[in-house]
């Protein structure tokens, strides 16, 4: 199975009322973990490198090679995109597109909307042509991601609208009061500006900042139109668990397959227990 665009997948989720899961990669062992998990639920995936991690991951032809050579030794038969999260520039999105990434998402959420518009417009003609997918972002999620902090800033429905019909992107992060890394206390979505947003747009919604949201809000989410719901603090915490877990039991290991296979297999039955929340089980 070769990588395949968001754009079909995503369709489908929203048309069947559940979501597809990003999972943002941090290594090697996340991808052959990712996939696993995917492979075994049959549910499609989408795998992430956060353009803040490109650089520390080897680069985007390295990231896309070993998604593709992992993808043929796991014999995975699952529909897998592989996904440029928060793409910074123009450019940066067209670099993921050009190494061989089948989705990206160019967040120009924090400049003006004509510039979010016109970089958006110019990422999705290219990826377009070459059958890549691009999600955009209206709004500001919240909160701490590799080392950023940012504050809400709630998405504008008019902004939305326009963004949407200038630009043909396929996936919307419309900002709706979630936040990526830890939530203090219970996540404040707005669902009435969800469901106004979800109708006038007319494309899949995403969610960021997934991670601590409780399943009825989840639910909810999705039942308003979201079809993709990104994570990526529950699975560093599990992973650092596990790894910190491992070394107090056995404080004189040394070898990293020992010191680290517990903590794939707890990311597999992790991304798992994600993908069930998420309703694509046996969606694939
Ligand atoms: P969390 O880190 O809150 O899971 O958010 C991930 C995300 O939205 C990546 O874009």
């Amino acid at each position: 199975m070769t990588l395949v665009s968001m754009s079909h997948m995503l369709q489908h989720a929203r048309a069947g009322k559940y979501a597809v899961g990003q999972f943002n990669i941090n290594g090697l062992l996340w991808v052959q973990a990712i996939l696993q998990a995917a492979e075994e639920s049959r549910s499609p995936v989408i795998l992430a490198a956060s353009d803040r991690l490109v650089d520390y991951l080897g680069g985007f032809r390295t990231i896309a090679a070993m998604v593709n050579a992992i993808m043929e030794e796991q014999k995975v038969t699952v529909p897998v995109a592989l996904h440029l999260d928060h793409g910074s520039t123009v450019a940066r999105c067209l670099q993921a597109v050009d190494a061989g990434f089948s989705s990206v998402m160019y967040d120009g959420s924090h400049g003006p909307i004509e510039e979010n518009i016109k970089n958006t417009k110019q990422v999705t003609l290219y990826a377009h042509e070459r059958g890549v997918s691009v999600e955009a972002e209206v709004g500001t999620v919240g909160g701490m991601e590799d080392g950023l902090i940012g504050g809400i800033q709630y998405a504008d429905l008019l902004e939305c609208v326009r963004l949407v019909k200038e630009t043909g992107v396929d996936a919307l992060a419309a900002a709706l009061g979630s936040v990526h890394g830890k939530y203090q206390g219970e996540p404040k979505l707005g669902f009435s500006e969800m469901e106004e947003i979800a109708n006038a747009v007319n494309i899949p919604l995403v969610l960021h900042g997934a991670s601590g949201i409780p399943a009825h809000q989840l639910k909810l989410a999705i039942e308003l139109g979201h079809a993709k719901v990104n994570y990526n603090t529950e699975l560093i915490t599990t992973w650092a668990t596990a790894v910190r877990t491992m070394l107090q039991l056995n404080p004189t290991a040394y070898e990293p397959k020992i010191i680290f296979t517990p903590s794939k297999e707890a990311l597999v039955t992790k991304v798992q227990e994600l993908i069930g929340g998420l309703g694509s089980l046996a969606k694939a």
